[in-house]
């Protein structure tokens, strides 16, 4: 199947293509698809090492971006291996994960791409946020000095205390070390901003919320790119997991809100939803520059489509909130286990005090 690159919409929808073939394939999967903007590996995603860019590689890649009309200094985004965890409390461990970042980063080079994806990282079990956080900042520091101009874009995360960027204040913290303010941005998953408590669904005035209260924390001189999925788990699940638009807990609808947003036109909005083959990506791209066309949400249509998609993912949707509900019972209990100890201490200590004579 093949998709035709919109010519009228003012977005740069696109998605996490594949780089089967080379990675100047990728620029051909990304046009097959129409999409606007793209991300994909640097490297194999399940290794540690892979083969250098051959110059005839990195020749044929800058070819296709200009016969694909992709400018890669701003629509390509790849994303960082997933193995590099520059906040690892292990100091050998963080060592290998920066020299994998410096040669992902060199590679972002050779082929004239100007932004580079980053998951900030874990501090482990045990380990400090703050100090950690500290320590991804000078390895960036470091990175950002040994590169000449890739803009290291971090993402913000889901997932539990340990993990780094799953509030904007860890981002911005680290951005407050950061020396060369230039070469550093954040990318704003919806999934894992959903998925971290942030109320970006319920409401325009809470998505508007929201990203005021990102600028305040923030800032949008500093967002780079947002990728764009629905989450299968509810809010503040702390689950990663991704969903196709609208058949998850976020809805069709914020992202709708989204194609109405002019502060999201110029970036990268990169779609990495589930799918089996790329061409699920190609209609979710034409369902994002159709919602760009739909002003009114009492739109007949729209309302159909919301439905529709509610009800292929209500299947998930059921599951995930039943683990979810089972999860917070559990916690409950635990709670209601340490207030019951608490209380009864309580009451032997005013016994005591009752039986003390006076
Ligand atoms: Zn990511
Ligand atoms: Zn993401």
């Amino acid at each position: 199947m093949s998709f035709v690159k919109s010519v009228t919409t003012k977005y740069k929808f696109g998605a996490h293509v594949s780089t089967a073939g080379g990675i100047s394939k990728s620029v051909l999967n990304a046009n097959k698809l129409g999409c606007q903007s793209f991300a994909m590996f640097l490297k194999s995603p399940r290794k540690w090492e892979s083969p250098p860019l051959t110059d005839e590689e990195i020749d044929k890649f800058k070819l296709n971006c200009e016969k694909c009309k992709y400018d890669p200094l701003v629509d390509i985004l790849p994303h960082g291996h997933y193995f590099i965890n520059l906040c690892n409390p292990d100091e050998e461990k963080a060592q290998k994960a920066y020299s994998q970042l410096i040669d992902e980063l060199h590679r972002c080079e050779q082929l004239g791409i100007g932004h580079y994806n980053l998951h900030p990282g874990s501090a482990l079990k045990g380990g400090s946020v703050k100090l950690q956080l500290k320590q991804l900042a000078k390895y960036l520091n470091k990175a950002i000095g040994e590169t000449k101009f890739v803009i290291i874009v971090l993402e913000n995360m889901a997932g539990k205390d340990n993990i780094i960027g799953n509030q904007l204040e860890d981002l911005r913290d680290v951005i407050d070390i950061i020396d060369n303010k230039e070469r550093i941005g954040v990318c704003v998953d919806t999934c894992h901003t959903f998925a971290s408590g942030y109320d970006i669904q319920s409401s325009l005035e809470s998505f508007n919320k929201f990203w005021t209260q990102f600028d305040e924390i923030i800032g949008f001189n500093y967002l780079k790119s947002m990728h764009i999925n629905d989450s299968k788990a509810p809010r503040e699940s702390c689950q990663d997991l991704h969903e196709k638009l609208g058949q998850g807990f976020i809805g069709l609808e914020p992202f709708r809100w989204l194609a109405h947003d002019q502060r999201f036109e110029k970036i990268p909005l990169i779609l990495e939803t589930p799918h089996r083959d790329d061409n699920g990506y190609g209609e979710e791209i034409e369902l994002l520059q159709w919602l760009e066309t739909i002003d009114d949400p009492e739109n007949e249509e729209l309302k159909f489509k919301v439905e529709e998609l509610q009800k292929l993912g209500a299947k998930t949707r059921h599951e995930q909130q039943a683990k979810y509900d089972k999860k917070q019972a559990q916690q409950g209990k635990k709670r209601k286990v340490v207030g019951g100890d608490i209380l009864s201490q309580l009451s032997k200590t005013t016994k005591k005090k009752k039986v003390k004579p006076e």
